[in-house]
C-alpha cells in the first residue's frame, strides 16, 4: 500500500499501457514495494496525488525544479514563450541568452550546444571528444551514471580497471568493451590505467560530484588527480553537471572544488522543468560539431523558445534571490535539524549534504566515497523509512540510491515538518533485526 484508491486505479490503466506503468523506471516503486502515487499538481514545495493527498517534495522531479514547482515567474516566461510559438526549427533570441549566461558562469567554457536531456548532452560530449582525439576509449566510474547512452551502461566487470560489460539488455557488448570502468576515490587507479592505455582514452567522464549511488562527495585531491591523468595521456575530461549544474553554484562542481574540465554536460536545472540538456567545452573542441566539423549532431526541439524561457527565467530567480546562499542555508538548517533525530535511530543513519543535495547513509562509519563502499542493506533499511515517511506526508525518492534535492520553495517550517516525520518514522522502524 501507498497510493490511495484513486492512484491505484491509474495506475491498473498505466500498467496496461505502459511497461511497469511508468515512462522512467524508478517512479514504479519496484525497490520500495507499493502502488506509485498517481500526482495530479504541484505547488512550492508540495505536490498532491490523485486522491487529494499533500506531500511535502524533496523528490523535485529528481532534480530540475530548484525554484519548487510551479514557480510563478517561469510560468509567466512558459505561457509568454509558448504564446509566441513553441518552436520554429531556426536560431532564436532565448537560446542565445541563455548559452551567454551559461558559458559566462561556468569555468573554461566558451560555446555550448542544447539539446532536450541529460543523456543526450553526455553522449554528444563524448561524440565529440572521440572526434578530436580520434580515439575510442572512454573511462567511466562505477556508481556513476551518465543517462541511458549504450557506452554509458556499463558496469565494472571483476578486479579494477576492468573492460565495461553491459548493465542493460540490448548493448552490445562491443559497445561496452570500449569503455573502461574505474572505482572512485582511487587516485592510483586512475594513474596506472592512463599509463597502460592513455594514448587509447578519448575522454574520462565523471560527475564531480557522484549523486546516482547515494551522494559520494569526492575528494578535491581524487579528481585532480584525474584531470593531472587525463591532461597527461592527452585525453580530455568530461564533466557530467546535469544534477550539479547551477545547483551548487553558477559554475558548479568545478567552481566549487577548483577542477575544470574540457568538456561539460548540463541538464536537469538548466531546463527549469522542461526538457533542457547542453554541452560544451573550449572552442577549440566544440568547432569539431557540425556544421562547422564532422562530428554530426542535431535536434528538431533543440532550444525551442518555450523550454529556453523556463530555463532562462529560472537561472534569473537564482540570481537576483542570490539562490545559491539561500540553498546552502537551507541545507545547513536541515543537517541541524536532523542530526538529534538520526543519532537516537535505532540503527545507523547520517545525512550527507552537499549544498541544496543530500543523501541519507544508513550504515556505519563514514560517508561512502565509492559506490563499492555503499552497503546493500541499507536499500533494505531504507524501505521501511520511506514509506513511514510517505505516510507522514514526506515525500523521497522510492530508492535508497537517489538523492533528495532542496529548492528555494523549502522553507525553515517544511524542515521542521521532515524532522518531525523522520522521528515519527524512525520510531516506527524500531532495531533492525540482527542479520547472520
Ligand atoms: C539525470 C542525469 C542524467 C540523464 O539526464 P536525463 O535528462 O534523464 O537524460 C545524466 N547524468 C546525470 C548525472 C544525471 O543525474
Amino acid at each position: 500500500m501507498s497510493g490511495g484508491p484513486a492512484s491505484r486505479a491509474l495506475f491498473e490503466r498505466a500498467l496496461r499501457v505502459l511497461p511497469g506503468g511508468v515512462s522512467s523506471p524508478v517512479r514504479a516503486f519496484g525497490a520500495v514495494g507499493g502502488t506509485p502515487l498517481v500526482i495530479r499538481r504541484g505547488e512550492g514545495a508540495e505536490i498532491e496525488d490523485v486522491d487529494g493527498r499533500r506531500y511535502l517534495d524533496f523528490v523535485g522531479s529528481y532534480g530540475p525544479l530548484i525554484l519548487g514547482h510551479a514557480h510563478p515567474e517561469v510560468l509567466e516566461a512558459v505561457r509568454e514563450a509558448a504564446a509566441g510559438g513553441a518552436t520554429f526549427g531556426a536560431p532564436g533570441v532565448a537560446e542565445i541568452e541563455l548559452a551567454e549566461r551559461i558559458v559566462s558562469s561556468y569555468p573554461g567554457l566558451e560555446q555550448v550546444r542544447f539539446v532536450s536531456s541529460g543523456t543526450e548532452a553526455t553522449m554528444s560530449a563524448i561524440r565529440v571528444a572521440r572526434g578530436a582525439s580520434g580515439r575510442d576509449g572512454i573511462v567511466k566510474f562505477a556508481g556513476c551514471y551518465h543517462g541511458h547512452a549504450d557506452h554509458l551502461l556499463v558496469a565494472a566487470g571483476s578486479g579494477l580497471a576492468t573492460f565495461g560489460t553491459p548493465s542493460s539488455a540490448g548493448v552490445p557488448a562491443a559497445f561496452a568493451a570500449q569503455t573502461r570502468v574505474l572505482p572512485l576515490d582511487d587516485e592510483e587507479a586512475v594513474v596506472e590505467l592512463f599509463r597502460r592505455e592513455g594514448d587509447g582514452i578519448a575522454a574520462a567522464i565523471v560527475e564531480p560530484v557522484p549523486a546516482n549511488h547515494g551522494l559520494l562527495i569526492q575528494r578535491r585531491e581524487f579528481l585532480a588527480a584525474l584531470r593531472a591523468a587525463t591532461a597527461r595521456a592527452g585525453s580530455l575530461l568530461i564533466f557530467d553537471e546535469v544534477i550539479t549544474g547551477f545547483r551548487l553554484g553558477p559554475g558548479g562542481a568545478a567552481e566549487r572544488f577548483g577542477v575544470a574540465p574540457d568538456l561539460v554536460a548540463f541538464g536537469k536545472v538548466i531546463g527549469g522543468g522542461l526538457p533542457v540538456g547542453a554541452f560544451g567545452g573550449r572552442r577549440e573542441l566544440m568547432r569539431h560539431l557540425a556544421p562547422e566539423g564532422a562530428v554530426y549532431q542535431a535536434g528538431t526541439l533543440s532550444g525551442n523558445a518555450v523550454a529556453m524561457a523556463a530555463g532562462l527565467a529560472t537561472l534569473r530567480v537564482l540570481e537576483r534571490e542570490a539562490g545559491w546562499a539561500r540553498l546552502e542555508a537551507l541545507g545547513s538548517a536541515l543537517e541541524e535539524a536532523m542530526a538529534p533525530i538520526l543519532e537516537r535511530a535505532p540503527m545507523p543513519a547520517r545525512l550527507v549534504r552537499l549544498g541544496s543535495l543530500f543523501w541519507l547513509s544508513l550504515q556505519d562509519g563514514e560517508p561512502p566515497r565509492a559506490a563499492e563502499a555503499v552497503e546493500s542493506h541499507a536499500a533494505e533499511r531504507y524501505r521501511d523509512l520511506f514509506h513511514g515517511l510517505l505516510r507522514r506526508g514526506v515525500a523521497l525518492a522510492p530508492s535508497a540510491y537517489e538523492v533528495g534535492f532542496l529548492s528555494l520553495a523549502h522553507r525553515p517550517d517544511h524542515l521542521a515538518r521532515f524532522a518531525a516525520a523522520m522521528a515519527g518514522a524512525l520510531g516506527e522502524v524500531g532495531a533492525p533485526a540482527t542479520r547472520p
